[in-house]
């Protein structure tokens, strides 16, 4: 251990390796040292690009260590320093440390864009390219990658083709700004004043109490749950429940024509994203002929797992088949309900219908009451459970480590991952919710990435998995929701991918450079786990009198899983295909509309034709405001490889112990070890010996006919 003074030590957070020292990382830390790490490494990237432009110009050969391993360098220091405070941004969150970070974050994104549209870099890998052969397969794969990403990004355009090209992209982010502002503001311009009792019938008390509050912060000061007057929104929180719960169908009726109808301008006023979603599908389909694509479809598949639109379709049409039918009988056997309670909408329940009545049939199948299984969820029972299964499947040891590692926040856990008694991995949990610093939703993110230096030193992966469960209350632990444990076996299926990776270039270990459609394979495999019977039954005990949870609690949340399953895939299906052909399809001069466009696909894609109000293209953020385009197919895309990945356990028989482990150190071996080394077909391929197929899916979803 080296000693130094105070007054010359590296301050911690440009520290740029190892285990961070939270506690260091403060707000001033961010703004006193990250401008200066910037300036070093804008400085650092310019005399590289000078060193590689002198040898350019002197035809010498540039070798992987000339040009990828410095940048990686650079990134890497970014990556630890701004990666921590990020971290830190979103479960230690204060005022002060929002500031710090938002100050920062423009010159963050300004190195990435100068770093990704150098054309001195984007010409020295071209050459690394060329004389690839010297390259291992993974370095190919990085170099592949890193040079489709600069194509993506223009570098490659010169002259008038770059000026078009970089103002039609400034033109694309400003639009989709104004396309999600739209939506927005046409979400919150919309209320509906509910003053009588007999409106609110059916509604939960926890809906009327977000109702007598919305309407209070609109001047009703004196506005309650028991009493009123209710403030009803568009607002999924408000929306979603609802439709759910209301027995007034008129006001359903109501409600849901305003929510499909945002953003359409049908209420006269000027939110009106029809023409925004013209011309956003005309630039990006410019934009996609200046790189050399077709269309935009084209574009966005160049740097996905899915070959071609043909394959993405193909998939979708399989989905779709299965899907008609049980969605035909679900609907069904929502118009036997209604009919049951003498409701007159029975012959002809209308979209306002759907979720009120699948309310009252999920109730009456099954009575799966999620907050009464909390007791059979005591967080520790599900650590050991999940730490069992994993150790069972993979062959690793997983064991408590606190105090071995500087730590956030007292409630937060460190664990290391063994392989024959050697450390492999690990990573930090910090489970519990911390309203007002704590982020939402839960994720699993990168600390430390595997790598291997140049004195052949090995620096082992660590990960942040996160999630936001209730936290314990004097003597009882954290008990948790089934929803909850499965959120916690997907992100510790990304967690697993990111820690037992083998690649030891960083640019390709665990999750980097894993193709978007194939990222969530290993953690919605996880998820599967926790409807197999003896992962769940091994697991849920009642944390008081250790009682296993009763067979009919078992069988009530199997059948909940695929409850409505038809609708929900064929939901999916209809926006993974309006999406794909909008953006492959559609031009200004193919004679239709983007919306008869979807209304054609609706034909067979929903049971229930779109009613006239319904302009729903109007409000999908996801491809118009956010990063979906023409990728709202992986979804489906990385489900139908996770499904089939434990199609594979399946097969073997899920109580055949012996194949159990050697199907799971062969998910190890390739899925996970592999990360974004290979070519996910190939990966997938080495597991499963065939390509992927959609009948697992199919089967979980509930959409075999019996
Ligand atoms: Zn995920």
């Amino acid at each position: 251990m080296t000693v130094s003074s105070a007054a010359n030590a590296q301050p911690e957070i440009l520290r740029g390796e190892g285990l961070p020292n939270f506690e260091a990382i403060t707000p001033e830390a961010v703004s006193e040292h990250i401008p200066a790490l910037m300036q070093a490494l804008e400085s650092e990237l310019g005399d590289l690009e000078q060193s590689l432009g002198q040898r350019l110009e002197q035809n010498q050969t540039l070798s992987w260590n000339d040009v990828m391993a410095p940048l990686q360098r650079l990134g890497e220091r970014l990556r630890w320093s701004w990666g921590v405070v990020s971290h830190l941004n979103g479960v230690c969150n204060s005022p002060e440390l929002r500031d710090a970070h938002a100050s920062q974050q423009a010159s963050v994104v300004q190195f990435g864009n100068r770093a990704g549209q150098s054309q001195v870099i984007y010409r020295a890998l071209q050459q690394l390219e060329a004389g690839r052969s010297g390259l291992d397969g993974t370095q190919q794969r990085i170099l592949d990658a890193e040079l489709r990403d600069m194509k993506l990004r223009g570098v490659g355009l010169s002259g008038a083709s770059k000026e078009a090209f970089n103002s039609a992209s400034q033109s694309l982010a400003e639009l989709s700004t104004r396309f999600g502002n739209h939506v927005l503001d046409a979400t919150n311009h919309w209320t509906l004043r509910l003053t009588h009792a007999a409106e609110v019938e059916g509604l939960p008390e926890s809906l009327l109490g977000q109702l007598a509050q919305a309407a209070r912060q609109a001047g009703d000061e004196d506005a309650s749950a028991e009493q009123g007057p209710w403030l009803m929104g568009l607002d999924m929180p408000r929306y979603v429940p609802f439709m759910k719960y209301s027995r007034r169908r008129d006001l359903r009726e109501k409600v849901y024509k305003a929510h499909v109808s945002r953003a359409s301008g049908q209420d006269g006023s000027d939110l009106n994203n029809w023409p925004l979603i013209e011309e956003i599908l005309t630039l990006r389909r410019q934009q996609a002929e200046r790189l050399g694509f077709a269309n935009w479809a084209e574009l966005s598949i160049a740097s996905k797992m899915a070959d071609s639109e043909q394959a993405v379709e193909s998939l979708l049409e399989d989905l779709r088949g299965a899907a008609y039918p049980i969605a035909q009988q679900e609907l069904q056997a929502l118009a036997s309900c209604a009919q049951a309670h003498g409701a007159p909408e029975a012959t002809e329940l209308q979209p306002w219908d759907i979720s009120y009545w699948a309310e009252i049939l999920r109730q009456e199948s099954f009575e799966l009451d999620s907050e009464a299984l909390r007791p059979w969820f005591p967080l520790p029972q599900v650590l050991d459970g999940l730490f069992a299964l994993s150790e069972r499947l993979f062959g690793i040891r997983i064991e408590a480590a606190d105090g071995e590692a500087p730590i956030w926040h007292p409630d937060v856990r460190f664990f290391r991952i063994l392989e024959q008694g050697q450390p492999v991995a690990g990573f930090y949990l910090d489970p519990y919710s911390r309203p007002g610093s704590k982020r939402g939703g839960a994720w699993m993110d990168e600390c430390l990435v595997r790598s291997k230096g140049t004195d052949g030193s090995v620096v082992l992966p660590v990960a942040y998995l996160i999630c936001n469960q209730s936290a314990p209350v004097g003597e009882t632990p954290s008990l948790m929701t089934f929803d909850e444990v499965e959120t916690l076996f997907h992100e510790f299926g990304h967690g697993l991918q990111h820690m037992l990776t083998s690649v030891e270039h960083p640019q390709a270990a665990g999750i980097n450079g894993v193709e978007w459609d194939a990222v969530e394979l290993p953690s919605q495999f996880m998820e599967n786990w926790c409807y197999d019977r003896a992962t769940l039954m091994g697991m849920a005990r009642h944390w008081q009198t250790g009682e296993a949870l009763p067979e009919s609690e078992f069988s009530k949340l199997l059948a909940a899983r695929t409850f409505m399953g038809g609708s929900a895939t064929l939901r999916q299906v209809h926006f993974a295909l309006v999406d794909l052909r909008l953006h492959s399809q559609w031009t200004p001069e193919s004679g239709v509309t983007p919306e008869a466009l979807r209304r054609e696909i609706a034909t067979t894609t929903s049971v229930l034709a779109p009613i006239d109000e319904d302009a729903f293209l109007c409000s999908f953020g996801h491809i118009f405001a956010g990063g979906y385009a023409a990728g709202y197919y992986s979804y489906k895309w990385a489900e139908v490889l996770s499904a089939d990945a434990f199609g594979a356990f399946e097969d073997v028989g899920l109580e055949n112990e012996d194949q159990i482990r050697e199907t799971g150190r062969r998910f190890r071996n390739t899925v996970l070890s592999l990360g974004g080394s290979l070519d996910p077909k190939q990966v997938f391929e080495a597991f499963r010996g065939r390509q992927p197929s959609s009948d697992a899916l199919i089967r979980h979803s509930g959409l075999v006919a019996v």
